[in-house]
């Protein structure tokens, strides 16, 4: 089959597009044919080393698939070939002491597609039958490739994590991002209001357009500052964080007493320094979350094809330009999801 992949770690010059090993459907997997995958940050932390993949390169990358059911292992029941498929990104053992605890996405063997397994920047892509959802006829392969993960992170971080609720007040970091264009919405649907920051002015209108009140260029202005104006001194009850650094460090300031920083990702960099000071004498509460379930994932179908969440899809490109795909995500000029497709 014909994969965007790359042999050696670096910037998205590394990414070939070519022939690449077949993937084989054993006992329990499937083969989906790939009708658009999209990418994520996660990505480039596979391709510049960052994150190794853990199974050694060469490496497909690609979390977020949605396709046809194209060949079925030996065992698997309740799936036909042809049929619109949405893949759940995560791997879990369903045995370990978290799995039993029902908390899967903390499993002791945890993997992601696209991470701990070549992923859908391919033709072809073997994932466990389990992860396989119907993609509801409404909701284009596009448009489904935008979801796996940034909603449902986003979704879990706000509703399972923050327990964010209606006239509470929520900070997004990095409206253009996938992650970010999501918990907007998410919020927004929650009924809580929400400001958002932005590293462009071109992209303050397409912030408002989700759904954020108040929008920040951090390049120009201070959002912690904004943060107190905006709420009259008091902060926020909720940050959505996935930047890092000396982003983690502020976004706590911005929160108000016994408020929630959740931390969703580390886009600019793995570490970040608290004043510890803060935490404990406004009782913040710092909570990590990756990804969400199988089943919030079905819920956020289902509000999409309500009409209530909107996939936010920037633009895709052919899988053979996979290169440039990366290229313009690392150059963050995207608003929203970037694609490619086979
Ligand atoms: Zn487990």
């Amino acid at each position: 089959m014909k994969a965007a992949y790359f042999k050696e770690h670096g910037g998205s010059d590394k990414i070939v597009h070519g022939d690449y090993r077949d993937p084989v459907a054993d006992a329990g997997h499937v083969l989906v044919r790939v009708r658009a995958c999209a990418l994520n940050q996660v990505d480039m932390l596979l391709l510049d080393g960052r994150f190794p993949p853990p199974e050694g390169l060469p490496h497909v990358n690609g979390c977020e698939v949605t396709g046809t059911l194209d060949t079925v292992g030996a065992g698997v029941t309740g799936l036909t070939p042809g049929q619109r498929v949405i893949v759940f990104p995560g791997f879990s053992c369903g045995t370990c002491e978290f799995c039993l605890r029902g908390e899967r996405t903390v499993c002791l063997r945890y993997g992601y597609l696209g991470a701990h397994k070549d992923g859908g920047y391919a033709e072809l892509v073997r994932v466990p039958a389990a992860n396989c959802l119907p993609l509801p006829d409404p909701v284009s392969f596009e448009g489904g490739a935008a979801l796996p993960l940034a909603f449902l992170t986003s979704w879990h971080a706000l509703v399972a994590k923050a327990e964010l609720r209606p006239g509470q007040t929520v900070l997004v970091q990095a409206a253009g991002s996938g992650v970010g264009s999501a918990a907007i919405q998410i919020a927004r649907l929650v009924g809580a209001r929400v400001m958002t920051t932005v590293g462009s002015d071109d992209k303050i209108e397409f912030a408002r357009s989700l759904g954020a009140e108040h929008v920040v260029n951090y390049r120009t202005g201070d959002f912690v500052e904004e943060a107190r104006t905006w709420t009259n001194k008091r902060g926020v009850d909720v940050v959505v964080e996935h930047i890092g650094g000396e982003t983690l460090e502020r976004s706590t300031y911005a929160l108000t007493r016994l408020g929630t920083l959740v931390s969703i990702g580390s886009h600019d960099t793995h570490w970040g320094r608290l004043d510890l000071r803060h935490v404990y004498s406004k009782n913040l509460k710092i909570v990590g979350t990756n990804l969400g379930s199988i089943l919030e994932l079905r819920t956020i179908l289902d509000h999409v094809v309500e009409g209530r969440l909107k996939p936010v899809v920037d633009r895709a490109f052919p899988l053979e330009d996979a290169r440039t795909a990366v290229q313009y995500v690392l150059d963050r000029k995207n608003k929203g999801k970037v694609l490619v497709i086979p």
